[in-house]
């Protein structure tokens, strides 16, 4: 990976963004990486040393992490944090860490997520189906290795952009900085070919490397700007981030 720092940040604001404790391992495929696009897994996993992000595209990241690291030392009641599961499908290991399973009743869990973001995300849901999918893989994960989940699921918001302003103009707008937002999961089975479709699809691509799809580039219509490009750290590798430059496409 290449580190750029576009804007001048001291070193002691990049030793803090570079401190990432993330468990990564290759040889998996976690809930993130399949729904990731494709191309961009493909292009991560052949190209890691070509990769390039600026450190201020790693500061939301931290803020996530900040949030969940301090659940992580209050022992929660009732509660089992923070474990990543894993199990084999399809000739490969898939793994999933949950923020949190709160016990409902003896033995069973509902599933809770910690998300820090815009508030404006939230109301206006346009993560919800990225959410839904990657807690319902979460679900799917846990019921693999023996715990039992139910269908309602919370994502607990902490916003990075909450106004009191906002609040008390609009009544559709969080009227606070922490909003707990309830989603209901796919079923086992649902979630089962799910994966299993977005296995095919990843292998596929290391054979024949795909485009990303408009919806893929966050694009509403073909003629929008493709947004992902712009938090993607494959833009040194990808022919297609090329070809939207060069017919201005970008
Ligand atoms: S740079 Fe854009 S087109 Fe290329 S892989 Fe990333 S998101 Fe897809």
């Amino acid at each position: 990976m290449i580190y750029t720092n576009k804007f001048e940040y001291p070193s002691y604001v990049i030793q803090y963004l570079e401190n990432d404790e993330y468990d990564y391992d290759p040889d998996t495929f976690s809930a993130t990486t399949l729904l990731k696009p494709p191309r961009v897994t493909v292009l991560e996993r052949t190209y890691p040393d070509e990769l390039e992000v600026d450190y201020s595209e790693l500061v939301a990241s931290r803020y996530g992490s900040s949030i969940h690291d301090s659940f992580e030392k209050v022992e929660i009641k009732g509660a089992i944090q923070e474990q990543r599961l894993k199990t084999l499908q399809n000739g490969m290991i898939v793994t999933g860490k949950f923020d949190m399973l709160m016990e409902i009743s003896k033995n069973t869990y509902k599933l809770v997520d910690l998300k820090s973001t815009s508030a404006w995300t939230c109301v206006y849901g346009s993560k919800d189906e990225d959410y839904i999918k990657q807690l319902s893989i979460y679900r799917w994960l846990g019921n693999r290795n023996g715990l039992k989940i139910i269908d309602d699921a919370e994502i607990c918001f902490f916003f990075t952009d909450w106004s009191k302003a906002s609040a008390n103009k609009n009544p559709n707008y969080p009227q606070s900085r922490i909003f707990i937002k309830p989603i209901k999961l796919m079923t086992f089975l649902e979630t089962e070919e799910f994966i299993n479709e977005r296995i095919k699809l990843i292998r596929d691509a290391f054979i024949e490397l795909p485009l990303c799809s408009d919806k893929e580039l966050w694009k509403n219509k073909p003629d929008d700007p493709p947004r992902r490009c712009d938090y993607c750290s494959c833009k040194n590798v990808c022919n297609q981030y090329k070809m939207m430059t060069e017919t201005k496409t970008i």
